[in-house]
C-alpha cells in the first residue's frame, strides 16, 4: 500500500512532483450559500509539520490533529514531511469540521497512498473522528444544492445522507468511514448513493376544526393566509390566540419545492440542524419574549440564522408582544419590508432569507381583562396606554390585520355539537384566492409594491370615500392605507371578484382599525354598520 515516494524525504523530478500536490473540492458555509473551496495539500522538505493556511477558524485548525489520528487509525502513514494545507479562496471564512475529509484525502493523494480518481467530478464534506469515522456536519443541504448545480457528486457522512437526498437530480454518495471513501477511490468498491428523501410526507396535525366559535378571528386568519398578511390578535388570556396562530401554517398553500429547499437550507446551517420531519412543512416559530436580539434576528461570531430566518416561508408567532424588548422588535421592521436580513460582523457579512408571516398576540391591558365584558379589569387608562405604547407605531403600521379576539360566549360553549370548519375546507378557499393573486401580480397581495397595489386595487367611488373617512378618523398613515388596500384585494380574491367593492374595503378597515385605537372617539358613524356587520361561514354579510 505504501509507495516509495510517500516515504522518501524529498520527491524529485516532474514525475514525483505531481504526486506531492493534491487538490480536493469541498464547500464552505457563508450564510445560506455554500461557495466552492479548494483544499490543496503540498508535501515539502523541512521538519515534519502540518501547517494550515487560508483563514481557518479554531475548529478547522483542530482538524490537523483529528486528521492525523484518523489517518493512523485507518492504517495509513502520516507523511514525515512539511505538509502545507491551503483552503482557497483564502478570503472566505472557514468554520466547522467539514474540511477533515477533504484534508485527509488530500494528504493521501499527495503522499501517493490514494489514486487521484474522481477528484474533478466529486466534492467531499465531513468531520473525522479520531477512529476514522465520518461524523455529521452542518450545512450539507446548501452544499448538496450547489454541488448538484455544478454537476458534481458530493460525498457526505452517512448521518447526513437524507439531507443530501432532498436535492432532486443529485448523484450524491455517502460513507460512514474514511476507509470506505479510500476503498472507493483505490479499489472501486462503490459508495452507496443517498436515498431520495423528497417523499417524506408533510402533514399538519393541528386543525382549525378544534377552534369553536371565534368567527371574526377565524375569518381574519383565513384572510391572512390567503394574502400573506401580517396579523395581530388582541384579547384576554385564554381566548385561543395561540391556538389560532398555530393553525395558520395548516391553511397556507403548500410549499413549492424551491420554498421547501430554501427553508430546509436555513435549518441545515442553524444551531438545531435540519429536522427532516419538518420537510415541506411551513415553519412555525414561536420564540419566547425573553429571546435575545441574536436569537431572534440571527448573529453570533459565526453568524447563524435567527428565528426570523428559521420562519422563512412560514409563520413567526410572537405571543405577549409588548413583553418583547422594544429594540429587538424594531429590528423586525427592515426584514418585514425586504424579506431578508444582513448580519455584519467585523469584516464579514452574512445574509439570510427572512420572508416570514408575522403573527402577534397581546392582552388588551396589563392584567389582560380590559376587553372582557365581565368587567374584571382594574388597570388605569394610563397603565393601558403605557402598555400599548411598548409597541412602536412604525411596527404596528406594518401589521395589516389587527383583530379583537373575544372570549367565546356561553352559547358557544354549550353548543359543543357544532365544531368549527376544518382546515382542509379553509385551505381550498385560500389556495384558490392565492392562485388568483399569483396569476395577477406574481406575489401574494401582502407583498405587492405600492404601484401594483394601486393598479390592482382600483377603488370605486363609494369605497374610496370609506377609506378616506377611515384615514381621517383614525389618522392612518399612507402606508397603513396601502396595507388596507392590499387586504381589500385579498378579501375580493376570496370572494372570487375581479373588482373590489365598498364592502371589501369596509371589512379590511374593520379588521385593522376597530381595536388598535380604542381610546379615541368611537367609530365614524358612516362605518358603524359595516364594522358591526356579522360574518357567516367565512363570508361577510353585506349590510
Ligand atoms: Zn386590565
Amino acid at each position: 500500500m505504501k509507495r516509495p515516494e510517500a516515504m522518501s524525504p524529498a520527491g524529485r523530478g516532474p514525475h514525483t512532483f505531481a504526486m506531492r500536490l493534491a487538490r480536493i473540492l469541498s464547500r464552505a458555509t457563508v450564510g445560506v450559500a455554500a461557495p466552492e473551496v479548494f483544499v490543496e495539500v503540498h508535501l515539502g522538505g523541512g521538519l515534519p509539520r502540518m501547517s494550515l493556511v487560508g483563514l481557518p477558524e479554531t475548529a478547522v485548525k483542530e482538524s490537523r490533529d483529528r486528521v492525523k489520528a484518523a489517518l493512523e487509525t485507518s492504517g495509513f502513514e502520516v507523511p514525515q514531511r512539511l505538509v502545507t494545507i491551503s483552503l482557497a479562496p483564502a478570503e472566505l471564512p472557514k468554520e466547522g469540521g467539514g474540511f477533515d475529509l477533504p484534508i485527509a484525502l488530500g494528504i493521501l493523494v499527495a503522499s501517493g497512498q490514494l489514486k487521484p480518481r474522481h477528484l474533478e467530478s466529486t466534492e467531499f464534506i465531513g468531520e473525522l473522528s479520531l477512529g476514522g469515522d465520518l461524523r455529521p456536519v452542518r450545512g450539507v443541504l446548501p452544499a448538496a444544492i450547489r454541488a448538484t448545480a455544478a454537476g458534481r457528486a458530493l460525498v457526505v457522512p452517512e448521518v447526513n445522507q437524507l439531507e443530501a437526498g432532498l436535492v432532486r437530480n443529485g448523484q450524491h454518495l455517502y460513507a460512514s468511514t474514511l476507509r470506505e471513501v479510500t476503498d472507493w477511490l483505490n479499489n472501486d468498491r462503490p459508495l452507496p448513493p443517498v436515498g431520495d428523501s423528497q417523499a417524506l410526507a408533510a402533514s399538519h396535525e393541528l386543525d382549525l376544526a378544534d377552534v369553536v366559535g371565534q368567527l371574526q378571528a377565524r375569518r381574519a386568519l383565513e384572510i391572512a393566509a390567503a394574502g400573506g398578511h401580517h396579523m395581530l390578535m388582541i384579547g384576554p388570556p385564554g381566548t385561543g390566540k395561540t391556538m389560532l396562530a398555530a393553525r395558520l401554517p395548516g391553511i397556507l398553500p403548500p410549499m413549492t419545492e424551491n420554498e421547501a429547499l430554501e427553508s430546509a437550507a436555513v435549518a441545515s446551517i442553524s444551531h438545531q440542524g435540519l429536522d427532516l420531519h419538518q420537510w415541506r412543512r411551513r415553519p412555525f416559530r414561536a420564540p419566547h419574549h425573553t429571546a435575545s436580539g441574536v436569537a431572534l434576528v440571527g448573529g453570533g461570531s459565526r453568524p447563524r440564522p435567527g428565528e426570523i430566518s428559521l420562519a422563512h416561508n412560514g409563520v413567526l408567532f410572537l405571543d405577549e408582544l409588548p413583553e418583547f424588548s422594544r429594540p429587538v422588535l424594531e429590528v423586525l421592521r427592515e426584514p418585514i419590508e425586504s424579506g431578508r436580513i444582513v448580519i455584519s460582523r467585523a469584516a464579514r457579512q452574512s445574509e439570510f432569507p427572512a420572508r416570514f408571516q408575522l403573527v402577534c398576540a397581546m392582552n388588551p391591558c396589563p392584567c389582560g381583562h380590559a376587553s372582557d365584558s365581565r368587567g374584571n379589569c382594574h388597570c388605569s387608562a394610563d397603565q393601558v396606554q403605557r402598555y400599548r405604547q411598548r409597541i412602536s407605531g412604525p411596527l404596528l403600521d406594518r401589521i395589516d390585520l389587527q383583530v379583537d379576539v373575544q372570549r367565546p360566549g356561553l352559547s358557544v360553549i354549550h353548543a359543543q355539537a357544532q365544531p368549527g370548519e376544518t382546515s382542509a375546507r379553509v385551505l381550498a378557499r385560500v389556495t384558490a384566492a392565492r392562485e388568483r393573486q399569483l396569476a395577477r401580480s406574481g406575489v401574494p397581495n401582502g407583498q405587492m409594491d405600492v404601484a401594483d397595489t394601486r393598479r390592482h386595487c382600483v377603488l370605486p367611488e363609494d369605497a374610496r370615500r370609506l377609506l378616506e373617512a377611515a384615514a381621517t378618523h383614525w389618522s392612518l398613515s399612507p402606508r397603513a392605507c396601502h396595507r388596507i388596500m392590499r387586504v381589500t384585494r385579498t378579501i375580493a380574491d376570496l370572494d372570487g371578484d375581479d373588482e373590489v367593492e365598498a364592502r371589501h374595503v369596509a371589512e379590511a378597515i374593520a379588521l385593522r382599525c376597530t381595536f388598535s385605537r380604542p381610546t379615541q372617539a368611537g367609530p365614524a358613524p358612516t362605518l358603524a354598520h359595516y364594522i358591526a356587520a356579522p360574518h357567516e361561514n367565512g363570508k361577510l354579510i353585506a349590510p
